[in-house]
């Protein structure tokens, strides 16, 4: 597929911004690619949309083609639709006892996942988990939890023939408050297909266990299904979360693009193979890299810019110590302490400047004293940016005026100019700058 993107890449003409057309031929192989990694087609046709309005008339980096800087944008866009505001590896299993509750499709993974997850809840935040089965489907199904409880070392609830889910589910809690247990996972029984009976089931333990946590166990290889499923019980059940099983495989894993997308729930572990160690936390950049499969393009794309980056801080390094530090690369500092919050932050950093550190703060320098510098410096001429000594009394109020200042303030600022100019001028002499721009950067 990489192949095939490049040649598409190669044609793409090399301008400063991404033109429309630069964007949907990229975007054309990109939706390709996402449709091989199953994601569900909706999804997919909503996500370029959405990456196709972001993308058009952005910035491409140096030594980047067009086609390469969308598939970095996709990729972004990817990694930031499939990350929550929630760390995915936190539970909320606070005041014991907590009920979570697995659901799925049968074969999804369910049975062994609430295994994998009761020893990580033991083994990595020391909690007692208890286990139940309410699988009264398949006879073999509580006895294959109780075999895993014991793999793991974590109690199952003993098992009472001929008792439905919903009585089992209040046994459970029972159980779970009296044994003094933190955790209680719920291991549902799942049908093959989405059916009436499997959801009123669920339902009807639910509001009996009233689970904090509802995890939806899901297929890594589920293709275009992962939509209806997710969708399914996320409206009849509610569900907090999921879990992509079968990671391991060759799924490209779209299933949980899909998810992400249809109901907003985070996906928190991926399970990564048949025995009770192989579950991980949920990791977004991994997951997009594997979907979108491209990851030797955004590679190269992350490489590109940070070597741009370097080459720029260099420059400005060289010129700074040569002794030229015009308004212009003030201006660039001033800009560049706004992002880094403020001042003293980088004062602090800076060595050599611990004493200039003080007198700012002395001197009440904050966020909006540095915006209305750059206003001032904004408000001269290209020579006068070069070369502020050329300015004259005149020129000094009316740039201060056509910044809305006094002119005390523009002094001010060409003081400090002065100042740093021959700061930096002997850090260069010393070779302190390279240190100091080191602790910058
Ligand atoms: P349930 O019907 O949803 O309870 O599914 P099970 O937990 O019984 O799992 C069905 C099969 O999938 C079993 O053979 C498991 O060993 C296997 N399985 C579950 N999770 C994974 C996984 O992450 N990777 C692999 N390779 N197999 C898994
Ligand atoms: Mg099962």
């Amino acid at each position: 597929l990489s192949e095939r993107l490049g040649g598409v890449f190669d044609r793409l003409t090399k301008q400063g911004a991404l033109s429309e057309a630069d964007v949907v031929a990229a975007l054309r192989e990109v939706r390709v690619a996402l449709l091989e990694a199953d994601v569900s087609l909706p999804v997919a046709r909503d996500f370029i949309k959405r990456v196709q309005a972001k993308a058009t008339g952005a910035a491409v980096t140096k030594s980047v083609t067009p086609g390469q800087q969308v598939v970095k944008i996709v990729h972004d866009e990817l990694v930031a639709t499939l990350t929550g505001d929630e760390d995915p590896g936190a539970l909320k299993i606070d005041n014991p006892p907590v009920a979570i509750l697995m659901v799925g499709l049968q074969g999804s993974g369910k049975t062994t996942t609430t295994a994998k997850l009761a020893r990580r809840l033991k083994d990595r935040e020391g909690k007692r988990v208890l286990m139940a089965s309410l699988d009264t489907n398949r006879p073999a199904a509580m006895d294959q939890l109780a075999v895993l409880g014991v793999q793991v070392g974590v109690d199952t609830l003993p098992i009472v023939k001929g008792q439905t889910a919903p009585e089992i589910a209040r046994r459970a809690r029972t159980q779970a408050a009296m044994g003094g247990y933190d955790v209680v996972i719920l291991d549902t029984a799942g049908r093959m297909h989405i059916d009436e009976v499997l959801m009123d089931e669920v339902q009807a333990v639910r509001d009996i266990a009233t689970p904090r946590e509802t995890l939806l166990v899901v297929d890594g290889l589920t293709g275009q299904d992962a939509v209806n499923v997710a969708t399914e019980f996320d409206g009849k059940v509610g569900i907090t979360g999921v879990v992509l099983t079968r990671m391991d495989g060759d799924g490209r894993g779209g299933a949980a693009l899909s998810m992400r997308a249809v109901t907003g729930k985070p996906i928190r572990f991926v399970g990564v193979g048949e025995k009770s160690d192989a579950l991980e936390t949920f990791e977004a950049s991994r997951v997009a890299g594997r979907i979108l499969g491209m990851g030797d393009i955004v590679a190269l794309v992350e490489k590109a810019q940070e070597t741009l980056e370097i080459e720029q801080a260099e420059r400005m390094m060289k010129r700074f110590q040569k002794g030229q530090f015009n308004m212009n690369d003030l201006k660039g500092q001033l800009e560049q302490m706004l992002k880094m919050g403020g001042m003293q932050g980088m004062m602090g950093m800076m060595p050599g400047m611990g004493k200039m550190s003080k007198a700012a703060e002395v001197a009440g320098f904050d966020d909006k004293m540095l915006r209305r510098q750059i206003a001032l410096i904004q408000s001269m001429t290209k020579r006068e940016r070069a070369n502020p000594d050329l300015l004259q009394a005149s020129r000094k109020k009316r740039i201060a005026a056509g910044a809305g200042l006094e002119v005390q303030e523009l002094n001010r600022l060409l003081k400090m100019h002065r100042q740093m100019a021959d700061m930096m001028k002997k850090l260069g002499k010393k070779g302190m700058l390279k240190q100091a721009m080191g602790a910058m950067m």
